[in-house]
């Protein structure tokens, strides 16, 4: 097999100065059987090349972000003009007003934005503008759904501790713990019966529409309707975690994804975005309904603040994807392969007698090893840990990257190819027979 010598050289150094060897526990191969992650030096595309210059189709893309693949020139050009500008002024720029209007555009349910700097932070933010606005603070969320790392919604969250085995993290208080209130994901009477019991005093209720935390996993007909309607019933505001989700499927989000037959009967009140729309540079974003978001400090009592947020880099970086993506064809381009990729790994596995169920979305799927439906995170949970772990390594040692958990999802890229579908196919039909023996 391939040498990954330096990768464990690293790894071991890494040790002795970065708190397990990594930045995010989701890098670490704890999940995957444990040793060195591969360390990674460079990307180009739909590839990248570890410290020891094996190279690796890459279907991880950095969790989501990387949806035009790594190093894309129009991207680049955006960072290196930006960069070359200044970095960061601490004031208002003119950029930072296109990619607003950019995000408005794609998505109706925005009248105001307002630009973080991650995930965790867009989520955590819209939490404190609900509570501002409804001056209640019970949070209602879903099982192994996944909002960042903030206090309150680390409790039953998704694929990074529930990989590691870690139900809830330490140092949450039981105060704060106590404020929420976890339910199953398209299980809309236990929602039901925690509005009956906890409704007036819910600020909101938290979800990924689309999830993309225990796999993807679309909501089942009338789900998103439903939720919407008793949630505003019982006085409580709809957010919307499409950190994942925007622009992951179409230039919109799931709230805008024509696979709900009435769209504005699914639309939030408030939603979180991150990931694609930074093209890679550290961003997030929060927005929604005028009234609410006017409680947003300097206009109204709920205070939100950063140093770094809005900075020209993250901006023109996300301005240029969302430029990318908004060539024709692209997210047809990315349901082709992706449909190529996961019918091809289903009927492989078959073949080979492994138990698989693939759930796809256009351009991201993800792999179950189990012979049952993935719904909701208990079926998710329900899988073949150790089977994932084989498959993942049998692919890595062959040049195909995924996530090193059984939880993610594949994501494809602008740059991906027939040919890297039919390589990974490929590797696949070895690993599917090394498994079935
Ligand atoms: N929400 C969702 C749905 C996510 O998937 C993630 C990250 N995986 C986050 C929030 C947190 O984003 P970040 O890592 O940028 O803080």
């Amino acid at each position: 097999g391939a040498s990954r010598a330096r990768s464990e050289a690293l790894h071991a150094e890494a040790l002795q100065h970065i708190v397990g060897g990594v930045n995010s526990p989701s890098r670490s191969f704890k999940a995957v059987g444990g040793g060195a992650p591969v360390v990674m030096k460079r990307g180009q595309g739909a590839y990248f090349w570890d410290v020891d210059d094996n190279q690796y189709i890459d279907y991880l893309c950095a969790y989501g972000p990387i949806i035009a693949g790594h190093a894309h020139p129009h991207i680049t050009e955006a960072i290196t003009r930006a960069a070359a500008s200044g970095t960061l002024y601490g004031t208002p720029t003119e950029l930072e007003i296109r990619l607003a209007r950019m995000l408005k555009d794609a998505i109706p349910s925005l009248d105001k934005v307002r630009f973080v700097n991650s995930g965790t932070e867009a989520v955590m933010t819209t939490i404190r503008v609900a509570r501002a606005y409804t001056g209640r603070s019970k949070i209602i969320k879903f099982a192994g759904c996944y909002h960042g790392h903030s206090d309150l919604v680390l409790v039953a969250a998704g694929s990074g501790p529930s990989t590691l085995g870690i139900p809830d993290s330490a140092g949450i208080p039981q105060s704060i713990a106590s404020e929420v209130i976890t339910v199953p994901f398209n299980d809309i009477d236990a929602l039901k019966a925690a509005l009956e019991r906890w409704g007036d005093e819910t600020a909101a209720v938290m979800v990924e529409p689309i999830v993309g935390n225990f796999g993807m996993v679309m909501p089942k007909p009338g789900f998103l309707e439903e939720l919407c309607r008793l949630t505003r019933a019982a006085g409580a505001v709809v957010i919307y975690d499409e950190v994942i989700t925007g622009f992951r499927f179409h230039y919109g989000t799931a709230q805008t994804f024509g696979a709900f037959p009435d769209q504005a009967a699914i639309e939030p009140d408030l939603t979180a975005l991150g990931k694609i729309i930074g093209g890679g540079l550290p961003i997030g974003a929060y927005g929604g309904r005028k009234d609410i978001m006017e409680q947003v400090a300097p206009l109204g009592p709920a205070y939100q603040a950063g140093t770094m947020a809005g900075n020209p880099a993250s901006i023109a970086s996300g301005i240029a994807c969302l430029e990318v993506l908004q060539q024709p064809g692209v997210y047809e381009r990315m349901d082709r392969l992706a449909a190529g990729l996961a019918d091809g790994l289903a009927d492989l596995a078959s073949r080979h007698g492994v138990p698989l169920t693939v759930n796809r979305i256009r351009g991201s799927f993800s792999t179950h090893f189990c012979e049952h439906p993935v719904t909701n995170y208990d079926e998710a949970q329900d899988t073949d840990g150790e089977a994932f772990a084989r498959f993942f390594r049998l692919m890595l040692e062959r040049g195909v990257c995924l996530a090193p958990s059984k939880y993610e999802a594949w994501f494809l890229t602008t740059a991906h190819t027939e040919e890297d579908i039919a390589r990974t196919l490929e590797a696949a039909a070895e690993a599917f027979a090394e498994m079935g023996r």
